[in-house]
């Protein structure tokens, strides 16, 4: 595996790399980085390099890049046993006679964690490590935003070209790379004394009102601390109304005059599927309008086409989401038991998921031309 090093790479690089943390993975790229050339520099929280007192084991594929980057005769002398000894994951049953299912084997090592350490740092510069760099901050250059800053606690900073974070599972560095958590909550609670439809909606009812947290709490009180604990974040809640277009259009279209998405068939947010249908009716109706044999003169029943293929699919489509929500709440056929969940539950994406809307244009073809308008 050597990979080939550029020519341009050992003449230097126009950039700079910090790396912030020296454990086995920032030293091994810092190793690899050097190798190429490239500058770098290496940041590390405590006040020296140093690994807990446990063991590692270390795979054929690490072993192939520790013989690549010229520090694999350290690593292995640095072991108890000084060879790539033979390693394997053996899977034996605990029960019966306990037999071996499975086995997994290849040459790599098993040592000690701070020795296999200590081999990475016989080969960093000591002048490019820096120590008691806690770093607390990465943010753009407020001077030059192809640039990094990076601030540590003791008040310091550095600003350079890359900065990689190889500073463990409680990462800084990760918060530069991954924007803030955001957990979107939508909370459903059902009137059911008020019949479904728009006429037996509560006068002026608002679309959008904000509510106590208490009241949103409220509605859920007999639920897990898992949810009570997801709702308490949400400071101020609003309650919105959810609508859909009832009855169901018996036409999308009239004239020249089509309706497409929301206003043709607003569903229910159940199966996330309204945005879906109405790119599916974009579709058909851009795909139908701009057909090399559809003019003026026969709009009408290429938007006639368009409405018999796309209704009765929205519709279905739309009917399923009320009855996603009834499930998730309870209502669904095979009752509210797990059982019966997974049977309400099981494929009711697949009409939404899996439909080929090419072939809905090919049946449009087929009707416009049995029509004779194609
Ligand atoms: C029980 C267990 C067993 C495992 N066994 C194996 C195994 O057999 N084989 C294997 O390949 N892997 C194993 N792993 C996984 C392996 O331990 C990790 O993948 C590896 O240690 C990660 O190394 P790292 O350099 O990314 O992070 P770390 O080893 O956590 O090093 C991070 C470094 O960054 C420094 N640092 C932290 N925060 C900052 C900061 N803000 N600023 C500056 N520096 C900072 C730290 O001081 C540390 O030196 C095991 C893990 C566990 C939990």
């Amino acid at each position: 595996m050597s990979p080939s090093t550029p020519d341009s790479a050992l003449q230097g690089k126009d950039f700079e790399v910090a790396i912030i943390g020296g454990g086995i993975c920032g030293l091994a790229c810092a190793l690899t980085l050097a190798k190429q050339g490239v500058t770098v520099q290496i940041y590390e929280a405590a006040s020296a390099f140093g690994e807990i007192g446990a063991g590692i084991g270390i795979g054929p594929n690490a072993i192939r890049i520790l013989r690549d980057i010229g520090v694999l005769d350290d690593v292995v002398s640095k072991a108890n046993d000084p060879s790539l000894n033979l390693r394997a994951f053996v899977f034996k049953s605990g029960m019966g006679n306990h037999e071996y299912p499975a086995r997994a084997e290849d040459y790599g090592i098993g040592m000690h964690r701070a020795s296999f350490l200590d081999a990475l740092v016989l080969h960093v510069d000591p002048t490019i490590t820096h120590f008691n760099k806690r770093c607390n901050k990465v943010v753009s250059s407020p001077s030059n935003p192809s640039r990094t800053m990076v601030h540590f606690d003791d008040g310091s900073h550095i600003e350079t070209d890359v900065v990689l974070g190889a500073d463990g599972i409680k990462s800084v560095v990760r918060t530069a790379v991954v924007s803030d958590q955001e957990v979107n909550i939508v909370a459903f609670v059902t009137d059911r004394s008020i019949e479904f439809g728009a006429a037996n909606l509560p006068p002026s009812q608002p679309w959008v009102e904000s509510v106590p947290q208490s009241e949103m709490l409220a509605e859920f009180d007999e639920w897990g601390s898992d949810v009570a604990g997801l709702l308490r974040c949400i400071k101020a809640p609003q309650k919105w109304m959810i609508y859909g277009v009832f009855p169901p259009l018996k036409s999308y279209v009239k004239g020249h005059v089509a309706l497409l998405g929301d206003a043709a068939h607003a569903m229910l947010p159940h199966l996330g599927a309204g945005s879906g249908q109405g790119i599916e009716d974009a579709y058909l109706l851009g795909t139908l309008l701009g057909h090399s044999r559809t003019k003026a003169s026969n709009l009408e029943s290429v938007l006639k086409v368009y409405d018999e293929i796309r209704r009765p699919r929205a519709q279905k489509v739309w009917e399923d989401t009320r009855m996603a929500g009834d499930i998730y709440e309870g209502f669904g056929r095979q009752g509210f038991t797990p059982d019966g969940l997974r049977q309400d539950l099981s494929g009711l994406w697949d009409f939404v998921w899996n439909h080929d809307i090419v072939k809905d244009i090919q049946t449009a073809g087929e009707y416009l031309r049995e029509l004779g308008t194609f």
